[in-house]
């Protein structure tokens, strides 16, 4: 599997924009669903396939927890992985989103 493969994930999203549900066709860009200025790395259990316009509408913002479910949801179907950041971003509370995320992401790093 190629990090971000953008085929497995127009298969598992049906070729459709992950924001907007409309047909991405050619013109798909990968999104980072958390973004890479919050740690958010450059793999397929962390990336979505969206038009160019709403990539750029989402922007740096963390995903919402709706976002959060319907990806969980496509994941499982598709039997691709999610970033466990994702998950703990699901279990946060109102407020400390960013904390939960930044402290995911460190886990994951080796130690030095
Ligand atoms: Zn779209």
């Amino acid at each position: 599997m190629r990090i971000g493969d953008p085929n497995l994930l127009a298969i598992s999203q049906r070729g459709r924009c992950f924001y907007c549900g409309e047909v991405v066709g050619a013109k798909a860009t990968v999104d980072h669903f958390i973004p890479q200025c919050y740690g958010g790395i450059d793999d397929i259990a962390n990336t979505v396939l969206a038009h160019r316009r709403c990539n750029i509408d989402k922007g740096d913002r963390l995903p919402t927890p709706d976002e959060i479910e319907r990806l969980i949801e496509i994941r499982r179907h598709a039997r691709l992985p999610v970033w466990p950041p994702i998950l703990a971003l699901r279990d946060a509370e109102d407020g400390e989103e960013w904390i939960v995320v930044a402290r995911a992401v460190a886990a994951l790093r080796p130690s030095q």
